[in-house]
């Protein structure tokens, strides 16, 4: 595409490198705390360093990097900071298939992705930058880790948990995929762990509620966090076990179904269980026999992989209100961990119930009415709705939601229930028996237990020359580490060897851009207060619910703490961009189609680039990157170049204050063409819709507009030619920021372009191309089209029939008769 390229073309080449290095050099994109004007924050989440970056990983730093130079020439005082989440298991996962040190894996990483992102041309305010795998950084990981500890928020426990084989590692239950491990793709394993945990429960209904306050997030996220969370409502009751004096406690939000339960499912963990096998000494073998198949396997697995599965105990339990003898099961598909772990199964009404009951010859009995279908009829699919119950004793023909009231305050009357609410919502597991990450400062005392190490003891530094097998945890292998003093009694301790979940770091990073030097807090809360909240957050959706319901969390609790002042929200505004394929595919190593940030930006520019991933498509899309794409921009570039460059001396002297005296309808184009382009650029940015595709495509048309009143003679000393010339680069300066400061430059400037501010539209300039013709049916006014002067008379009635109220009032009949008056009136008689 190159060779095609006219003699006179933008040489990117010359100039990009330079500007990046005078923006540096001269701090343009610093954001300063005492700043007059009104603050606003852009982010985008915390990158991984994992290697090299790709045009799909630049679409999410240029819209950013887009929509803040966008609001600084707005009259923003912007922060928007750029740093690195630097632990975790790539790094580790490198030691052990290269031998290289974590440590400088990493920075080499971050090295070579900041000198990358560097290259995209983006502002970031680099004084802020962190990484979180540094000392000073993970410090304050530590000392927030010990404030909740001292809140009773961080806390351990036995608890089987989802463990990777292969990365020998706890996963949260958010890390768990299919089944698999999110990272690595491996079967997950149920386990027993002693492990950290953070109370994250405590604040599910406030997590819930402030949901309804997002309102500058898209919708499908914030559905993803609502279930996530998964608040129900319902009854906790129980039932005698008979014979052996123990009672079953279990939840559920249908106790209007309670006539309808045939069975009791346990899980094979169930406490009882063992008192069962021990009275019922016939059906022991079986017990344990089922027991050992469900052993080991993760929860995906139990609940949706597995065959539905279970064996009769022998007991039976005690419906509280029919007295009916209900068999007790154990199964595959209940667990422990959750809710009470027994179920009361109830085949007609619920569909695993049903599935199981059929399997296993248990009865079915239909308590609720399905509407259309008679209530004698052998019950052939669960019915899940609502109705009127029936066999069901004193309640029957009373409606569901009724009957859930009556049937829970009768269970509570009977001292045997409670209404309760649930929650899907678990703990949050952090441990993670890996050697790259943040040390939890626990010291296990044989005395005095876990014993928090004291805030002036922090950090406890990550040891480095850990051997690193990919085998069990490093750290618990490190004598050195490992061996150390009881803070309060001064006696043998040991250190705790866990590292911290990634998700802690990122949960709390964007505080820290804030007052990134403070040796004595995480943050200071004056600081803080001056620019939090986040106003537009920026990344992908994938994070949905990790890192976003987590952040949440730990703002909650700041919130509560007085670290925070305002909401107990952090993130404002939130978008999800689109991906970037190549060839119709996500882009990958593997399969070959990767289009990397160091050949686009050596081959057709940076510029471009930016340009083709604002334009290709609305920036929440999918794009697809081509070879054609790029070039039209490059193409666009060279075009803006042979504009404006040969001007450039002359345009200076145009006022930018107002749009000049113009005459004939070439001037007026021009001029238009500048002020829709400046008013597309202003209301994508007040929106927030961030659409600036439609901006670039109004950007192309003034660039046309401009390339053909050029071509007239006499035009290089035009006003409007000038103006727009002169306008330009402020046009620019949000997508194509080199070109931008290069004309600006040639225009006579000594300031960046970019510490200048976005033109108000003047709504002038914008009039004189669009009339408004009234279009009348048998002399009533059936519509107003908006137009450009001159629309012919032909072209104006098909824009007319194809509006529904003119057509419907037509309505098939002869036009006998047509008044035209251009740029005004048409005028349709039909009969
Ligand atoms: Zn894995
Ligand atoms: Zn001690």
């Amino acid at each position: 595409m190159l060779e095609e390229r006219p003699a006179q073309t933008y040489d990117f080449r010359t100039f990009e490198r330079a500007w990046q290095e005078r923006w540096e050099r001269e701090g343009v994109y610093r954001a300063l705390d005492d700043d007059p004007r009104e603050k606003y924050y852009v982010l985008e989440m915390l990158p991984y360093p994992s290697g090299d970056l790709h045009v799909g990983h630049a679409k999410n730093y240029t819209l950013g990097d887009a929509y803040a130079r966008m609001m600084r020439m707005q009259g923003y005082n912007v922060v928007h900071p750029m740093g690195f989440d630097a632990f975790g298991l790539p790094a580790e996962n490198a030691a052990i298939e290269r031998g290289i040190d974590p440590n400088v894996w990493t920075h080499s990483n971050i090295a070579n992705m900041e000198r990358q992102i560097r290259l995209m041309g983006t502002g970031y305010d680099w004084s802020r930058e962190l990484a979180t795998c540094e000392p000073s950084y993970y410090r304050w990981n530590q000392w927030i880790f010990l404030r909740l500890f001292e809140d009773g928020l961080a806390y351990k426990r036995e608890a089987p948990v989802n463990w990777c084989p292969k990365d020998q590692t706890v996963l949260a239950n958010e890390q768990v995929e299919d089944g698999r491990c999110w990272r690595c793709g491996s079967l997950v394993e149920r386990r027993n762990l002693s492990q950290w945990f953070l109370k994250i429960t405590a604040f599910a209904d406030r997590l819930l509620a402030s949901i309804e306050t997002l309102g500058g997030w898209p919708e499908k996220i914030r559905t993803m966090q609502r279930n996530w969370i998964g608040r129900s409502e319902g009854v906790t009751f129980s039932f005698e076990a008979e014979g052996l004096d123990e009672r079953i406690s279990v939840f559920t939000t249908r106790i209007d179904t309670l006539f309808g339960v045939t069975y009791i499912a346990l899980a094979a963990e169930h406490p009882l269980v063992a008192k069962i096998a021990a009275a019922h000494p016939e059906c022991r073998a079986a017990l344990e026999a089922f027991a050992a198949t469900v052993r080991n396997k993760s929860e995906l697995e139990r609940t949706s992989l597995m065959a539905k599965s279970g064996v009769f105990t022998g007991a039976y339990a005690v419906n509280p209100l029919s007295n009916e003898r209900i068999p007790i099961w154990i199964t595959n598909y209940v667990l422990a961990e959750y809710g009470t772990g027994a179920v009361m199964a109830v085949p007609a009404h619920d569909e695993r119930d049903y599935e199981f009951a059929r399997a296993h010859g248990l009865p079915v009995a239909r308590v609720i009415e399905e509407p259309g279908t008679p209530s004698d009829v052998p019950v052939e699919a669960a019915y899940v709705g609502d109705g009127a119950l029936m066999a069901s004793g004193a309640f029957s023909g009373t409606n569901s939601e009724r009957a859930r009231k009556a049937i829970g305050d009768r269970l509570v009357a009977l001292g045997i229930g409670e209404w309760t609410v649930n929650y899907k919502l678990r703990d949050w597991l952090i441990s993670r028996q890996r050697y790259w990450g943040t040390p939890i400062p626990i010291v296990h005392c044989p005395q005095h237990g876990e014993v928090a190490v004291p805030d002036a003891q922090l950090p406890v530094i990550l040891p480095a020359d850990v051997p690193i097998t990919g085998e069990g945890s490093p750290l618990a292998r490190d004598a050195a580490f490992v061996n150390t003093t009881c803070p309060k009694c001064g006696g043998p301790a040991r250190r705790e060897s866990d590292t911290m979940d990634t998700f802690f770091e990122s949960s709390w990073y964007y505080l820290r851009y804030l007052d990134v030097d403070n040796g004595r807090a995480p943050w200071d809360r004056a600081r803080a207060n001056a620019w939090m909240n986040v106003d537009q957050y920026i990344g992908g959706a994938e994070h949905a619910v990790l890192h976003l319901l987590y952040a949440r969390f730990f703002y909650k609790y700041f919130h509560d703490k007085g670290w925070v002042g305002g909401r107990d929200e952090p993130f404002e505004r939130l978008f999800n961009q689109g991906m970037v394929l190549r060839n119709g595919e996500k882009m990958s190593k593997s399969r070959g189609n990767v289009v990397g940030i160091d050949e686009t930006a050596d081959k057709h520019g940076v510029d471009a680039m930016r340009l083709f991933l604002l334009k290709a498509t609305p920036p929440e899309d999918t794009m697809e990157w081509t070879d054609e794409g790029i070039a039209g921009r490059v193409r666009f570039l060279d075009r803006v170049w042979r504009a404006c460059e040969p001007l450039a001396g002359r345009a200076r002297i145009t006022a930018l204050t107002h749009p000049p005296e113009m005459r004939g309808d070439e001037q007026r184009e021009v001029v238009r063409a500048v002020h829709a382009a400046l008013k597309s650029g202003a209301d994508e940015t007040q929106t927030r819709r961030l659409h600036y595709n439609t901006t670039l495509a109004r950007l192309d048309e003034l660039v046309n507009a401009m390339t053909k009143f050029g071509q007239r003679a006499g035009s290089e000393s035009d006003p409007a030619l000038l103006y727009a010339v002169h306008v330009m680069p402020l046009l620019l300066a949000p997508f194509a920021p080199h070109i931008a400061d290069e004309l600006w430059a040639r225009l006579g400037y000594d300031r960046s372009v970019h510490s200048e501010r976005w033109i108000p539209v003047d709504p002038s300039a914008l009039a004189v191309s669009e009339v408004t013709v009234v279009v009348q049916v048998n002399g009533k006014i059936r519509a107003r089209l908006v137009t450009a002067p001159g629309t012919s008379e032909d072209e104006m009635l098909s824009r007319a029939l194809a509006e529904p109220n003119v057509s419907s009032n037509i309505a098939g009949k002869e036009i006998r008769k047509r008044v035209f008056v251009p740029d005004k009136l048409l005028s349709l008689v039909v009969a």
